[in-house]
């Protein structure tokens, strides 16, 4: 079974981020993404709460870690580590397994570079958690929507290979944005999908992390997060939607429209439920 659910509050909630499992419940979704993209701020008796909200009306719950977390630095390895620390102790009194970590700019080194420091801040990270209590903590490493950007499929793959807490955040609007449209239709997606099964194994790519939204895009490649509303944004779900059924995934697909996630979270759900299954 997907489930589906929103990135954060969207813009018609009003309420406590705590109360939002019963509003999620009544439009027909089951999971949601706690956004963390500034900073941890929610404290243990909130994480709590929501929790308890979350388990009453079904609802499985993942972290974004901070934005400013960028895993390729290695002069910030030890300030990313302790990111990564809270957020992974948000995430146990959450009950959440998940959180999602950005792959982080190249910053004008080459690549490779990059990729190692990456490799150390995510071990370290996940040592960390060890120690701390957390040993079921996924790390789902998320492909970027920006050129210059490490995050393309292949990268995450390759650190995905360090272990078995980490897992693909496949974001097709970011994969559309960063091959400035080009990314897009059944063949495109079929293609990602078989290079994580055959990279990971099929049991553990059907278990990968999705983000999807329709993304504006740029030279550089992602420049907004759009809404279903919004005219000529792209990629088109459907076709996901089908292929994610037909291979059996069971992901949790979180939608990240900028305002309305919560409503196009239900489309989608209601795409793959009627159309797909
Ligand atoms: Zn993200």
């Amino acid at each position: 079974m997907i489930r589906f659910g929103p990135a954060g509050c969207d813009e018609s909630y009003i309420g406590k981020v705590t109360d939002i499992p019963a509003y999620l419940a009544e439009n027909g979704l089951d999971a949601f993404e706690v956004q963390c993209g500034h900073g941890v701020r929610m404290g243990e008796a909130a994480a709590k709460t929501l929790r308890r909200n979350a388990e009453e009306h079904g609802i499985a719950l993942s972290v974004h870690s901070p934005y400013f977390i960028s895993l390729s630095n290695p002069e910030r390895l030890v300030a990313n580590i302790e990111y990564l620390r809270q957020t992974t102790r948000l995430a146990g009194w959450l009950g959440a397994e998940r959180i999602v970590v950005h792959m982080g700019a190249a910053r004008g080194l080459p690549r490779r570079e990059g990729m190692e420091a990456s490799a150390r801040t995510v071990l370290a990270a996940l040592d960390t958690a060890k120690a701390e209590g957390w040993p079921n903590v996924l790390f789902c490493l998320e492909t970027m929507g920006k050129v210059n950007q490490l995050g393309t499929v292949d990268e995450v793959l390759e650190l995905c290979g360090l272990g078995e807490n980490l897992l693909p955040c496949i974001d097709f609007g970011h994969l559309y944005a960063r091959s400035l449209g080009v990314f897009e239709g059944r063949d495109a997606f079929a293609s990602v999908l078989i290079n994580l099964e055959s990279v990971l194994g099929t049991e553990r790519a059907k278990n990968c992390h999705i983000h999807f939204s329709h993304i504006a895009y740029g030279r550089g490649g992602e420049s907004k997060h759009q809404t279903f509303a919004d005219e000529g944004g792209g990629p088109d779900w459907t076709p996901l939607a089908r292929l994610l059924a037909e291979r059996g995934y069971r992901s949790t697909v979180i939608c990240e429209s900028g305002g309305t996630q919560t409503r196009d979270a239900a489309e989608m759900k209601r795409i793959y439920r009627e159309g797909c299954l």
